[in-house]
Formats: structure tokens, sequence, C-alpha cells
């Protein structure tokens, strides 16, 4: 496996946290901590930072993501945003079928797949988070679990489509719970991941694909996760809302 053949990239994903002062202070802070990094840097922020945190980032090197689109161009869906409306902000990325919307907010594989579908529509990048609860992974179904969601998620989306697709393994029992995967445990399913993206779309293209390891990533356990084959980058929750923590993750990516 050769990793330079694909984008290293740490994207924070802030979940339901910080203000617009308070997402300021956190980005000025951050910025001259990452300067020079090795690699992609991307912030997810809630809806209510995007502004702020572009106006920030503009002509850094640090993009900006949202945490969530709708599947509808527009429409009666109160409450949502769709992918158009980030694309047209100048948000860049967007993470698509995180856990805590599969758990708490009705998130399928069906939605996904459409969420995923109309970021790409849109023009966006997709971080599409895929994981097994620990009862699927005790009963000894987690490839089982992945295979399903990437498949489903991945449904009629083309091998050039893809090059605008990060995936990011997230076993759920690790997020938020300080409560890691092993090195091994990650870079296995990891590893199991690149090898279903061969047999969809060929070698190359897996090979050129970034897959991201997600769950209690700290500045800490983060080298040791990224030094594995096949880990790319990391989703990080936590850690993200902490620039020293944060910059020490990206500064552990950097190739
Ligand atoms: C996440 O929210 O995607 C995540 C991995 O959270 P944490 O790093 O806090 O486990």
């Amino acid at each position: 496996m050769n990793k330079t053949k694909r984008p290293a990239v740490i994207a924070g994903n802030w979940k339901m946290n910080k203000n617009r002062a308070e997402a300021a202070t956190l980005i000025t802070e951050l910025l001259p901590l990452v300067k020079d990094a090795g690699c992609e840097v991307v912030l997810c922020t809630p809806y209510t930072d995007l502004e702020t945190s572009l106006a920030l980032t503009e002509g850094t090197g640090v993009k900006i993501g949202a945490e969530n689109c709708h599947w509808a161009e527009s429409g009666a869906f109160t409450g949502e945003i769709s992918a158009e409306m980030l694309r047209e902000l100048g948000v860049q990325y967007v993470i698509i079928g995180h856990s805590e919307r599969r758990q708490y907010f009705g998130e399928t594989d069906e939605t996904v797949a459409k969420r995923l579908r109309a970021a790409l529509n849109a023009g966006l990048k997709g971080i599409l988070c895929v994981g097994e609860t620990l009862e699927q992974r005790e009963a000894g179904i987690t490839e089982e679990v992945i295979a399903i969601q990437v498949k489903k998620a991945l449904a009629g989306v083309t091998a050039e489509e893809l090059r605008r697709v990060i995936l990011a393994y997230e076993p759920v029992w690790a997020i938020g719970t300080g409560r890691t995967a092993t090195e091994e445990q990650a870079g296995e399913v990891n590893g199991f991941i690149r090898g279903l993206l061969a047999r969809l779309y060929g070698e190359a293209v897996a090979e050129r694909t970034t897959i991201q390891y997600g769950g209690s990533m700290n500045a800490k356990n983060a080298a040791g996760l990224l030094a594995q084959p096949d880990i790319d980058g990391g989703l990080i929750g936590g850690a993200s809302l902490k620039a020293p923590d944060f910059a020490a993750i990206v500064a552990a990516a950097g190739r």
C-alpha cells in the first residue's frame, strides 16, 4: 500500500459545540499552529459557525465543512439545509452518515446514500462515516455491517465522483467514549474497506481513496493510529475542540 497516492486529511467534527465567538477564538488559536500542516485540514462546524469559520480561514489552507446536508435541493423540509446552500456559502466538505445522526435522528443507509448523492451533485466533498456498534463487533459481524454501509452509500457513485469522497471508519463504541480502537483493530477495518473499494472500483481507485479513522483519536494515540498503512487521516470529535490537541493530531498526520 502506497500512502503517497492519497491525501492525508484531518477533519474536526465540532458537533453541537461553539457559538460564533467561541468558534472565532478556537480558529484564531488554531491557525498559526497548523499553518505548515503536511496534510489537509478541515473543520466541520455547526451551521451557525460556517460563515465565521469561512471568513477566518479565507486564504489559509484550512477548509470548512458542515456536519450534515439534506438530499433535496429545496422544499418543505423544515429545519434542514441543502447541499447547494452549503456550496453557495463556500463550504467545501460535508460529513454524511455520522453515527450520531444514525443513532439519534433516524438516519438509515438509504438516507445516507441520498445525502451523499446530493453533496456530490452540489460539488461538495463528502466525508462518509461507517462503523459497527459494540453489539455487532461482539457478534463477529463487523465486516458485514461495514460492507453493507459502504455498498449502499456508494451505489451509483462513479469512480470519478469517488475522488470527492473520503471514507471515515468510526466504530460507534469508540466515539466520544474515550475508548479508542486499537491500532490493529482500526487498521484492519480500514484495510477491509480498501479491499472492498478495490472490488467495487479497482485497485487504482482504492489506492487513491482517503480512508480516515475516527473514535476518540487524540494527541497521544494519533501517531500510532496514523502509522497504520490504511489509515490516511482522522475524523476528530472531542479533541478538535482544543487547538493544541487538534494541532498535535495534524502534526502527527504530516507526511
Ligand atoms: C466523531 O464525532 O466523529 C468522533 C470521532 O468523536 P470523538 O473523537 O469525540 O470520539
